[in-house]
């Protein structure tokens, strides 16, 4: 198997095998942990390993293409276009200009502007409808969460997925008014969907939306 990195730590007393997300394989073993065990697993694992090996290319194939043509921004893409002169690392005009380059940190810088847009944009919404429904939360908090786009604790804090910064705005119009309505309602009654529908109608069409298309939401 090629690819192989092993390290060895006093701490650990067990073998994990994590496959990288650039596909190579990275084996954490207790210290003295005989190198035959370790290819051996490897070999009993391989069919594993390979599988997960294809996920994440195809993962990777899939990201690539999904930026074929530029970068989302509340539903519309932009063309990237690297090492413009300008004031800001990044800027969103007619296509998304980045102060840089370097093609190896795009999704880093990227994904920081993204979040920053978001916090602006999402907790402008959030006060929006919660002046509407008369709403009393506690904080809102930005999440990196795979699956979930938002949630609401019961200490009212209310906490939002910033990729929803690249959905239509009333994707994360809906989200808002979700999360909002859990304030009032901890569940996903009837009484729950009529506070949603109160604050937004449209509620249903942009629900859908997101089920269909959160995937491509990605750096
Ligand atoms: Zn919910």
């Amino acid at each position: 198997m090629k690819d192989v990195t092993i390290t060895r730590s006093f701490g650990r007393s067990s073998v994990t095998i994590r496959i990288m997300p650039d596909g190579s394989v990275r084996v954490a073993a207790p210290s003295l942990y005989p190198r035959f065990f370790i290819d051996r697993l490897l070999k009993e694992k391989a069919d594993w390993i390979r599988e997960k090996q294809q996920g994440v290319r195809l993962r990777m194939q899939k990201t690539k293409s999904l930026h074929e043509d530029g970068y989302l921004y509340l539903g519309k893409t932009y063309p990237l276009e690297l090492g413009k002169n300008q004031k800001e690392l990044i800027e969103l005009r007619d296509k998304l200009y980045l102060g840089s380059s370097s093609k190896r940190y795009v999704k880093t810088y990227l994904t920081s502007w993204y979040k920053q847009q978001a916090r602006k944009v999402i907790v402008e919404r959030v006060h929006h409808y919660a002046r509407i429904s008369g709403s009393r939360f506690n904080a809102i908090k930005l999440t990196s969460a795979e699956t979930r786009w938002g949630s609401c604790s019961s200490q009212r804090n209310l906490n939002f997925n910033w990729k929803l910064i690249m959905a239509p705005i009333e994707v994360i119009d809906y989200v808002v008014a979700h999360e909002l309505a859990h304030l009032k309602e901890m569940n996903h009654s009837r009484d729950f969907w009529e506070a949603v529908r109160k604050m937004f109608p449209l509620y249903r069409e942009y629900r859908t939306w997101l089920k269909r298309h959160g995937d491509t939401l990605r750096v």
